[in-house]
């Protein structure tokens, strides 16, 4: 996939924010055919009758400014890593990958993707939680950041940030092979680089748009060779009716075989979970969705057991919701 991702027709702009270096680099990056002034984001991000997945397929993209707060603590549905606070932030709003099983289709009305410029205000909030003690931070939360860095250069900014400070832990989640655009950073500590992976057989079913399971296999490969910390998540582990999991053995045999495994940190292992009645809402527009197996904790047991067998010695963080598998109540 192409993951410049320069599609976007529309860039709507704050107008204080229209002359910023960063907004500038944005849109000298996309060259949109439409530059668009507007005064709050919220007047597009926010309109009432807005389809998420119509939006999805064309989405354009809104620079503006966080008037409120940037990190969340961590949802109880969400793995810790064995730390006793994490945090989620919300620097970007949406994804350019289009998965089926998204949450974001059901936290925002709009696909439009909003990009918040002052980086400025989410470093002070860091550093001020920072005081309070150490903890982990999921970097990109409602995207995927590694997929834009091209365009935005948001990791390089907070890059440049932490390398001065030991704290937080900072967790750089991804569907990408889009390693290239943060190739020139040296490793630091205190940034984990996170892939998701799926078998090839569930990304072509499940992922639309994400990078090819080979393609970010050859980045974690890349990622390692280059001394970062690389963390593998299996999250959502999807079980098929119609095939349990057979796939994910073969697919567990081909990342023993090309990903050293000895080099990667911890891994993160979690059941598909969604909320149901967002669920049956979905089911009409994601007929897909209805192909997964949600409730069969004997398939996912066996796929754990498979994945400790992969990875032995390796420390495994696992969130399993029992019951529902649809985020109901927590284990
Ligand atoms: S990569 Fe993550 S944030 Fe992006 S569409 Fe897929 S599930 Fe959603």
């Amino acid at each position: 996939m192409k993951e410049s991702n320069l599609y976007f027709k529309h860039i709507y702009v704050e107008k204080d924010l229209k002359n910023s270096e960063s907004a500038l680099h944005i849109i000298e990056k996309i060259r949109p055919s439409f530059v668009i002034e507007i005064n709050n984001y919220l007047e597009i991000f926010g309109r009432k009758k807005q389809s998420f997945l119509l939006q999805k397929k064309s989405p354009s993209l809104i620079l503006a400014k966080k008037r409120s707060k940037f990190l969340y603590p961590n949802p109880i549905y969400c793995q810790d890593f064995g730390f006793e606070r994490s945090f989620y932030s919300s620097i970007v709003l949406n994804c350019i990958f289009d998965c089926k099983y998204c949450f974001l289709q059901g936290m925002y009305s709009s696909a439009n993707i909003v990009i918040f410029l002052n980086l400025e205000d989410f470093l002070d909030e860091i550093l001020k939680e920072c005081a309070r003690g150490n903890f982990l931070l999921f970097l990109s939360y409602n995207t995927d950041l590694l997929a834009i860095e091209n365009f935005t250069g948001i990791i390089h900014r907070i890059y440049d940030f932490l390398k001065d400070y030991r704290m937080p832990m900072v967790e750089i989640r991804t569907k990408s092979s889009n390693f290239s655009s943060i190739s020139d950073l040296k490793p630091i500590e205190n940034i984990i680089l996170a892939w998701s992976l799926l078998p090839q057989e569930l990304i072509y079913i499940f992922e639309d748009k994400t990078a090819s399971l080979a393609a970010r296999i050859d980045a974690i490969n890349k990622a390692i060779e280059s001394g970062w910390n690389v963390r593998l998540i299996f999250d959502p582990v999807i079980v098929l009716k119609e095939n349990k999991e057979k796939i994910y053995e073969k697919f567990f045999d081909e990342i023993a075989k090309r990903i050293s495994i000895e080099r990667v940190k911890d891994i993160g292992v979690g059941n598909f979970r969604m909320n149901k009645n967002f669920m049956k809402k979905l089911i009409s527009e994601r007929p897909d969705l209805l192909r997964i197996d949600f409730e069969n904790y004997l398939s996912f047991e066996k796929i754990l057991k498979n994945i400790r067998e992969t990875f032995v010695e390796k420390s495994i963080f696992i969130k399993y919701n029992f019951k529902n598998s649809y985020g109901e109540k927590d284990e």
